[in-house]
């Protein structure tokens, strides 16, 4: 881990268009990782095919970055995210993760750099959208669970006058909390309700990949990713 030098200003003020793309790709790496751990916790209080689902469209979606971008558009590059995991993945998770990056392009529409603030307007819009669409509230056991904290973090990180990378792991610390957080829960949406009570005890797997979209944000565009091209 202390192979690549950090510092404070390695994150920038700003993302590029390549810095998502390596997000992206490092998403979809963590996903593939940890395939059947996500299966496995999807086992327990669902059908286990949670990794299986997300392999599947963040595979497709890896497939789609090797296309040459037309003009640095991350909005239209989220866009295709979106899209993609829309026509790959069936069940639940693909179509809420399908309408989190549609509407994470719409608020990046024409953007190739992403300032802290960019960032926070486009994730807190994509979290709307999985909250229009799945209709959870915070503490249903969803992958909200670990997203609202990970925006809130994120959003009083950057007010408090954090910097983008402070304010990057802020937000995956406190989405690794409140997925930790969704184990005694009792799910109230999605197929882990109809366990009810039992559903309590478990942690929830859709928050457990939310919280690996955000960790792999902040790993990627804070210090020490190996992603940017410094100049
Ligand atoms: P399925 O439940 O159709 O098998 P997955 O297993 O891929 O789909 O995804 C399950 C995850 O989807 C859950 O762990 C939960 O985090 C999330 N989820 C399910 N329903 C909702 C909802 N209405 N709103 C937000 N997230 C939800
Ligand atoms: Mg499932």
């Amino acid at each position: 881990m202390d192979t690549a030098p950090a510092s404070k200003d390695q994150a920038g003020v700003s993302v590029s268009y390549d810095d998502v793309v390596a997000w992206v790709r490092a998403f979809a790496a963590q996903v593939e990782a940890n395939k059947e751990y996500l299966t496995e916790l999807d086992a327990a209080i669902g059908d286990a095919d949670h990794g299986i689902n997300m392999n599947r469209g963040m595979s497709a979606v890896a497939g789609k970055l090797d296309e040459p971008a037309r003009d640095q558009d991350i909005g239209a590059l989220l866009k295709t995210v979106g899209m993609t995991l829309v026509s790959s993945v069936g069940g639940a998770a693909g179509p809420l993760y399908g309408t989190l990056f549609l509407q994470m392009g719409t608020a990046a529409a024409g953007k190739s750099e992403l300032g802290p603030d960019d960032w926070a307007a486009a994730l807190e819009a994509g979290i709307k959208g999985v909250e229009a669409r799945g209709k959870a509230e915070p503490g249903d056991k969803t992958m909200l669970d670990a997203l609202l904290p990970g925006l809130q973090a994120l959003k009083s990180a950057l007010d408090g006058g954090a910097s983008f990378e402070d304010a990057l792991t802020a937000s995956a610390e406190a989405a690794g909390q409140g997925m930790r957080d969704t184990i005694p829960l009792v799910a109230r949406k999605g197929r882990a309700s109809y366990l009810g009570e039992r559903s309590a005890g478990h942690q929830d797997p859709g928050a457990t990949s939310s919280h690996m979209l955000l960790e792999t944000a902040a790993a990627t565009w804070g210090g020490g990713g190996e992603s940017r091209p410094e100049g």
